[in-house]
């Protein structure tokens, strides 16, 4: 803070990531430097030693790193041969990357809408995409669903889906992994799981950073290769086509030190999202966790009344009160993706939504000073 700023308008940060470091008491630099003396830099032990963690963390039969959550989504996607003549259902609410991935190999995105109360995809939206895809000559083989804000997808309902259209399913949980449905952890859903250790993400590292969870052997195998461009077992006779899609051992070092305390930081962040609840709902349409689901608090987001967004997030911002809109367009109405096909009967509550959602500062070092001085702004200018 400067000596100039008032405290009552002193900026609030919306992630807080030196507020981690300075907790974390150096442990993240002494095991970035014990890397840098060992020398092995690509996947070196701590790669082995967070991918052993991770599974287990993660419920899941095999994690694999790797370079980005993005990377993540596209190696599934790779080992199962998506490509050209395929389709691929996603939520049109979501980050680009979701679709991206699918367009990159050559298949078709085809968008569903999301449900209104968790932003989350809608089963019967997801069967009018599949109907969608296969009116176009296309073959329907997969369903993205992502645990969009941190929040579990309804992972029942839209395996259900999956089954009764033989499609598999990849749970894009970049914002999600940590949340658990039904007393499981995310990450032992459908065929595979992707996350990202993207900074900003629940469990960040210091750059880029990924992994995949599945208790498919073949596609473990196939993802590990994929991983090193498409490496066999004898190292000069490549097998198929691959990446550069490692996670660097730094990475993997910075991340054993962040997952000890993550468990801590998720209850942290809970404890946050309860009291924004408790603060905000007269105000505004709070985020909802329905029996089963938990969230990580990848974002808090509320949904406001048409038009007040603006004007709000102006006067946040007057008071040093940072807010982000995730997302104000949704895929399916952006540049590159406005081509693609969406669910028969079209998108309304991603078209509603994006207009009205809006996200708080959230991190698990949010103090309830702070917290309360951010509850109070927003109700003033609600009301
Ligand atoms: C962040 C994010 C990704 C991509 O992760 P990167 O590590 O940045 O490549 C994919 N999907 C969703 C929903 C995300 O939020």
């Amino acid at each position: 803070m400067n000596q100039h700023t008032k405290p009552e308008t002193a900026p609030i940060p919306f992630i807080d990531l030196a507020a981690q470091r300075k907790r974390m008491g150096g442990a993240v630099e002494a095991a970035v430097a014990r890397v840098v003396a060992g020398g092995q830099y690509i996947l070196g032990p701590e790669v082995t030693e967070l991918e052993k963690r991770l599974a287990q963390f993660a419920g899941a039969r095999h994690a694999i790193s790797c370079s980005s959550g993005t990377d993540a989504l596209q190696m599934v996607l790779m080992a199962k041969g998506v490509g050209s003549g395929d389709a691929v259902i996603c939520p049109s609410f979501t980050f680009c990357a979701t679709a991206e991935v699918v367009a990159l190999l050559g298949a078709v995105p085809v968008f569903a809408d999301v449900d209104a109360g968790t932003f989350n995809i809608n089963a019967k939206s997801a069967e009018a995409a599949i109907a969608r895809a296969e009116k176009l000559g296309l073959e329907a083989k997969a369903i993205m669903p992502v645990d969009l804000f941190g929040l579990s997808v309804d992972h029942d309902a839209v395996a259900k889906v999956a089954e009764e259209h033989g499609l598999f399913v990849l749970d894009d949980a970049a914002q999600g992994f940590g949340a658990t449905y039904k007393g499981k952890p995310i990450g032992s859903f459908g065929l595979a799981t992707a996350t990202s250790f993207f900074p900003a993400k629940p469990l960040g590292c210091y750059g880029d950073g990924g992994a995949i969870f599945t208790d498919s052997d073949e596609l473990a195998a196939a993802l590990i290769s994929i991983r090193v461009h498409g490496a066999g077992s004898d190292r000069y006779d490549n097998v198929r086509i691959g990446l550069t899609g490692r996670l660097d051992t730094i990475q993997a070092a910075v991340l054993i030190e962040k997952l000890k305390i993550f468990p801590d930081e998720i209850a942290a962040r809970d404890k946050v999202a309860k009291r924004y609840n408790d603060g905000l709902a007269k105000v505004a349409i709070v985020p909802a966790v329905p029996a089963g689901h938990t969230s990580v608090w990848a974002q808090y987001t509320i949904r406001l009344k048409p038009g007040q967004r603006d004007g709000f997030a102006n006067t946040l911002k007057e008071q040093g009160i940072p807010t982000a809109i995730y997302y104000p367009k949704p895929l399916h109405k952006q540049t590159a993706y406005k081509d693609f096909p969406v669910a028969e009967g079209g998108l309304p509550v991603s078209d509603t939504i994006s207009d009205q959602v809006i996200s708080l500062p959230m991190h698990a070092y949010l103090d309830e000073p702070t917290q309360d001085r951010i509850i109070e702004a927003a109700k003033r200018a609600l009301s």
